[in-house]
């Protein structure tokens, strides 16, 4: 099967062989040449008579004013609320500002923007219960279409259920004209979806987890035309950036279809997240998500490419576990992550993954699967195609390059198997006892 964002859009509720009928809830895509002049005509056909737009000053400067210019000129009069920060974080402060000032003849959400803009009018247009219209400024990420929001709620990272847009549109010149840095940003979290997809396969392997092998083929397609494209999407490319961003658009389909985030995001998406938690506490080094889950992604696939050379020790593994103090690795992540600790402490002590009984049945479980686990491993590309790839876009490779230490590198790597109750390679690598080891050779 070729599938396509035409091919999605046309089949949505499909009958899947997982046993699951396949909802993407995004109802209309207009991605292409033009395409913002559509708006209006999107806003009547979905009755919206009074748009609420949220934007920020640099999305305002990219599109909100085009969007205002065209409203005046179809007499659809609107309430715009500008965030008058650069970058604007996702989180509280910025969600109780969208609801303060999206007010009551407000019958439709228009967000114009990147990520945080999305995200926090899902977030509001779920609230609210109105039509979601979502103008893209950069094709940035991977969560346009998605059902959920990345938000940090008390310091920390975290995934909320909102509402996938009703309508994604991607003017070519527009995001054709975001920051070249931005459209890797996109790229670099589309190529996440290499580990993600493996990670997946695993979890359904050792834990039976849901797995939809329909949505993984989607993915895959979708991480394809990204690559494809990459080259000329950076160099700004109309028609690349338009097939980038329906790829972009397609993966966050693919999570809507599974209704988890396992599609998209695995380990490499909790080392972004320790990043981003520990720059919100205490002002170390970050890049945009994608950059770092990109780069990420090539410290994951050099762990995998690592696991896949190891011959598996039993004793080693359980005498790790004996000595490892829970308390002491709390300790660790509080002094390392500040507040955010917290709900990840909370998370071990409900989930137990550290009880030594535990480990040792899933020691087992490893074990008895390892061929399975390096035959599913085995589709991932090698780190030196993948650096190849990073260079030739002029992705960084390292965390280094935007500021951070090997040193953080290597913490965020250790830390990233606390982020959520899932199992990644992070986790593997403990349960196996060669979780420093690791991070020791491919961090530094
Ligand atoms: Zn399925
Ligand atoms: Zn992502």
């Amino acid at each position: 099967m070729n599938y396509s964002i035409d091919w999605l859009m046309a089949n949505d509720g499909f009958e899947c062989e997982c046993g699951k009928r396949h909802f993407g809830l995004l109802k209309d895509c207009v991605i292409g040449e033009n395409a913002l002049f559509r708006l209006p005509e999107m806003i009547r056909k979905y009755g919206g008579t009074h748009p609420f737009l949220l934007c920020d000053t640099l999305t305002y400067a990219a599109a909100g004013e085009r969007v205002t210019k065209l409203l005046d000129s179809e007499n659809i009069p609107y309430t715009i609320h500008i965030i008058e920060r650069i970058h604007p974080a996702p989180d509280e402060k910025i969600v109780g500002e969208a609801l303060m000032y999206c007010d009551e003849k407000c019958d439709i959400v228009v967000a114009v923007g990147g990520g945080v803009i999305n995200d926090t009018c899902k977030i509001l247009a779920a609230a609210k219960k109105v039509t979601d219209i979502y103008v893209a400024t950069a094709p940035s990420m991977d969560g346009f279409a998605s059902g959920s929001s990345s938000m940090e709620r008390g310091g920390l990272k975290v995934s909320l259920n909102s509402k996938c847009p009703d309508v994604v549109i991607g003017d070519a010149e527009i995001l054709a004209n975001a920051p070249t840095h931005m459209i890797r940003s996109g790229i670099g979290d589309m190529i996440a979806k290499y580990v993600s997809i493996v990670e997946w396969q695993i979890a359904a392997l050792l834990l039976g987890e849901y797995y939809c092998p329909t949505v993984a083929q989607i993915v895959r397609a979708s991480l394809d035309v990204c690559v494809n494209v990459a080259k000329d999407a950076v160099n700004g490319d109309h028609e690349a950036v338009c097939r980038l961003t329906e790829g972009l658009v397609m993966s966050g389909l693919a999570m809507n279809y599974a209704g988890i985030s396992r599609p998209a995001s695995g380990m490499e998406h909790y080392i972004s997240h320790i990043i981003d938690m520990r720059a919100l506490e205490f002002g170390t080094p970050a890049d945009l998500h994608g950059i770092q889950c990109g780069m990420a992604t090539l410290l994951t696939v050099q762990a995998y490419e690592k696991l896949m050379r190891l011959t598996p020790d039993r004793n080693k593994a359980l005498a790790y576990v004996e000595a490892f103090s829970p308390d002491a690795w709390f300790g660790h992540l509080r002094e390392q992550l500040g507040h955010g600790a917290e709900a990840m402490i909370a998370g071990e002590l409900k989930e137990k993954k550290y009880d030594k009984a535990k480990h040792a049945a899933r020691l087992e479980k490893i074990l008895a699967n390892w061929d399975g686990i390096l035959r599913i491993a085995g589709e991932l590309p090698s780190s030196a195609k993948l650096r190849g790839f990073f260079e030739s876009i002029g992705h960084p490779v390292s965390g280094t390059e935007f500021g951070l230490t090997e040193h953080e590198l290597r913490e965020a790597f250790l830390m990233a198997k606390d982020i959520r109750n899932k199992y990644v390679i992070g986790r593997m690598l403990w349960d196996f006892g060669v979780l420093e080891e690791f991070a020791d050779n491919i961090c530094y």
